[in-house]
């Protein structure tokens, strides 16, 4: 069996929620897109429902139904993206709540599912989706009167607790949102670490959940362990892998593991990227592969049969300073050819 594995530790995400829950005075709802940031929307919702969440946000409709069928009837599901073209039967056949993005939006949200509920999502100066200022100041009597179930918009720079763009876009949605009585959403991860003030009515943490910056504290989720294959060993001046990129100065053993750039181990991590034999790091050689990753492993006694890539020694956030990323785009490139195995009770 040579397929690498993820462990997913939905105990360890349901102790992140509740971390997070613990700082707000507010609701604290969960952000699923992208199929849970990669690691599975089924088990991951079911048991963050299990553990209270009664609001989820997804990028799409189409996420929004895979999310619906996974958990059923009960939690509110919204989704970040609005009512597009072709999403009217979905939104209403799955009971999703689109977030409008703009006028046109409303317009085709109250043309072909007037009554069926919805919230609008503003601008507040990132300029990447909702209305405008002057946008909501032309359709806000309208929408407010069809009693929007949220009214939410999103921080462009919150993971930097300084910068003071914070302030202005949190200056900038409490005037756009004064005297309506809708509930208010503005706090993402980030969000909620700045603190009360930007909570509101409701939050919605995602990468906290899965043990991601700017959440320092949170509980590390995912193992990733791959499989050693074969190992060699390789004389002085001897290379390894594509393009010769390894050069051995001295007689070293090599490991070949079972993943590389088609399960999200980006290229640019040759080099700068280190696999771990519990708590020894061994270095990788040589450019990664498609397929498989040569590592290091002359300082090991003996070559266990899988080498970690991520575990509690490596987390998403140091293997994505190793390729000039983030922690999101790490967990969201891991792609799907592990075999996933949940541990923690998925309710
Ligand atoms: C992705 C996203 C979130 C969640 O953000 P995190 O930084 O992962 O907590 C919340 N709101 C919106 C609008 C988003 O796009």
């Amino acid at each position: 069996m040579s397929a690498a594995r993820l462990t997913i530790d939905l105990d360890a995400i349901a102790a992140n929620w509740r971390q997070l829950a613990g700082l707000c005075a507010a609701e604290t709802g969960a952000t699923i897109k992208a199929d849970a940031y990669g690691l599975g929307v089924g088990p991951v919702a079911r048991r963050l429902a299990g553990e209270g969440v009664r609001t989820f946000f997804v990028a799409l409709a189409e996420e929004g139904a895979a999310l619906r069928k996974a958990i059923g009837g009960g939690p509110r599901i919204f989704v970040f993206s609005g009512h597009m073209e072709g999403d009217t039967q979905l939104l209403r056949n799955l009971d999703l709540i689109p977030l409008l993005n703009s006028p046109d939006q409303l317009v085709r949200h109250t043309e072909r599912a007037r009554g069926r509920p919805f919230g609008v999502q503003l601008d507040t100066g990132m300029n990447r989706l909702g209305m405008e200022p002057a946008e909501w100041s032309a359709v806000r009597d309208m929408a407010v009167m069809l009693d929007p179930a949220l009214v939410l918009s999103h921080l462009a720079c919150a993971d930097e607790p300084a910068h003071p763009f914070n302030a202005r876009q949190l200056r900038a949605f409490s005037d756009m949102t004064a005297g309506i009585s809708a509930p208010r959403s503005l706090a993402a991860t980030g969000g909620i670490l700045l603190g009360a003030d930007y909570h509101f009515d409701l939050t919605r943490p995602g990468i906290g959940l899965y043990g991601g910056a700017p959440h320092v504290q949170a509980a590390p989720v995912v193992t990733a362990s791959l499989p050693v294959i074969q190992t060699r060993t390789v004389q002085p001046d001897e290379a390894v892998g594509y393009g010769n990129a390894w050069v051995a100065d001295k007689e070293t053993r090599v490991a070949t593991v079972a993943a590389g750039y088609a399960d999200g181990i980006h290229r640019a991590l040759s080099g700068g990227m280190r696999l771990w034999a519990g708590d020894t790091p061994c270095p990788v050689v040589g450019r990664v592969s498609m397929d498989l990753i040569t590592v290091d492993v002359t300082a090991l006694d003996t070559v266990p049969p899988v080498l970690d890539l991520l575990n509690a020694n490596q987390g998403i956030d140091m293997l994505a300073q190793a390729a000039g990323t983030i922690g999101y785009e790490i967990l969201t490139s891991l792609g799907m050819r592990y075999r996933r195995r949940y541990t923690g009770a998925s309710t």
